[in-house]
């Protein structure tokens, strides 16, 4: 007997049959004698038709006035979810974020959980209820509901496991797993037996959004083992877990993240400081820089270009415009039509030819890169979105993933 997290996506939840097959795994959890907490998305792309009504009233609404609609997605889900355990004869109660006790910073539209009051869904498992929980949102210190970020209900389950001390925190979706790359743009990629949360947590970061990259963060805080499984079927999932019992592939994973903006700013004065300029005028605004790329200064200028992600793009423009002046550059210019795409792999920092190969494979495939960076257990370049998919399945294909056997 233990405490199970189970949380299912909206794909999971989409329709009558899908929420009563979550409803069935749920209560056989609850046979075994387990307490069950089960974590919902909004269904299917109920979070994209909210904000498509929103842009047709405003289209630049307040983040806050955003989260207070995009929350009720949520709220159907859980509400259909007790009422289908109802259906099958099981005591069941639903809550909202703010009644389960979640406890959010300020941060509107990307808030972090910073603290979740137990007692309510203590209370509620001990009476032996099936507590259902919606996913995304939690509560400010103003009594405001916050959201999460997109792809936040993950970091909900983790949260509430973490928090209850859950014995088991599985991740329904609608993939049986974590792949070598998206299954949907590499269709032979390889399901991972198991990941390590760094290389899982890169992999989320760099736009693999199976999992949201802070509940990686989280599982990993509290040595959490996730499970990603499918909600459509019982094959075995992905065990995320601590990286000293996972073998050190050279690349475990290629990912690919659209949501990338390239911006230059042309004709910097080359004397010290300028940087430093540019980069505490962004921080200023919380605007997140990506890769920076700065060219070997010639004549008396150098040009800086960096990479913000697609919905801090204008705001990047704006500030850097306003003070261009104070920055001593000529222009500023901008692409929103690039993509990044990423290799991931514990093994690579013992393995000086990956970055060579990765190259290669862009070569061979007429790809130009236009940006690059490193870190130990990661490599990724900056090329042209259309190009995109192709890269992802050209460097899948140099590093033979699709043969990759993880099995023990
Ligand atoms: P949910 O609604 O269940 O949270 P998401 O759509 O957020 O599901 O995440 C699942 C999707 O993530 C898959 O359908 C798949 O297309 C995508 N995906 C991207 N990268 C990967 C990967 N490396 N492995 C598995 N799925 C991936
Ligand atoms: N419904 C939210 C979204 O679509 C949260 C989630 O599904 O995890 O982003
Ligand atoms: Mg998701």
């Amino acid at each position: 007997m233990g405490i199970v997290v189970q949380k299912y996506g909206g794909t999971s939840v989409a329709d009558k049959e899908r929420i009563f097959r979550a409803a069935r795994r749920a209560i056989s959890e609850y046979e075994k004698g387990n307490k069950v907490v089960v974590v919902v998305s909004a269904q299917g792309d109920t979070t994209d038709e909210l904000i498509e009504k929103a842009r047709e009233i405003n289209e630049n609404p307040s983040k806050r006035e955003m989260d207070m609609l995009l929350s009720t997605g949520e709220q159907i889900s859980i509400a259909l979810m007790a009422m289908a355990i109802e259906k099958l004869g099981y005591p069941v109660i639903s809550l909202t974020g703010w009644q389960a006790g979640i406890k959010t910073d300020s941060h509107y539209s990307n808030a972090r959980i910073i603290e979740i009051d137990t007692e309510r869904l203590q209370r509620e498992l001990d009476k032996r209820n099936i507590v259902v929980v919606a996913g995304f949102q939690g509560i400010n210190k103003y009594d405001d509901i916050t959201t999460l970020g997109r792809g936040g209900s993950d970091t909900t389950a983790v949260a509430l496991a973490a928090a209850l001390k859950a014995d088991k925190c599985e991740i329904y979706t609608d993939v049986d797993g974590v792949y070598t790359a998206d299954p949907r743009i590499v269709p032979n990629a390889s399901k991972l037996k198991e990941i390590s949360y760094d290389e899982m947590l890169e992999l989320a970061t760099l736009g693999a959004k199976v999992l949201h990259n802070r509940s990686v963060e989280l599982a990993k805080k509290y040595n959490i083992p996730l499970v990603v499984r499918s909600s459509f079927n019982d094959n075995e999932g992905t065990i995320v877990k601590e990286v000293n019992s996972v073998e050190k592939l050279l690349v475990s994973g290629v990912a690919c993240d659209k949501d990338i903006a390239r911006v230059a700013v042309i004709g910097v004065e080359n004397v010290p400081g300028k940087a430093f300029q540019i980069f505490s005028l962004l921080a200023k605004e919380n605007i997140n820089v990506d890769i920076i790329l700065q060219s070997i200064g010639r004549e008396k200028t150098k040009d800086i270009s960096f990479t913000v992600s697609k919905s801090n793009l204008k705001q990047t423009l704006d500030v850097l415009t306003k003070n261009l002046h104070v920055i001593g550059a000529k222009d500023i210019t901008y692409a929103d039509n690039v993509a990044k795409v990423s290799i991931v792999g514990a093994g690579m920092v013992n393995n000086p030819g990956v970055a060579a190969m990765m190259f290669e494979a862009l070569y061979d495939a007429g790809i130009n890169i236009e940006m690059i960076s490193t870190s130990e257990i990661k490599i990724s370049v900056l090329i042209d979105e259309k190009d995109a998919e192709k890269a992802v399945r050209a460097i899948h294909d140099k590093f033979k993933l699709h043969l990759l056997n993880n099995e023990k």
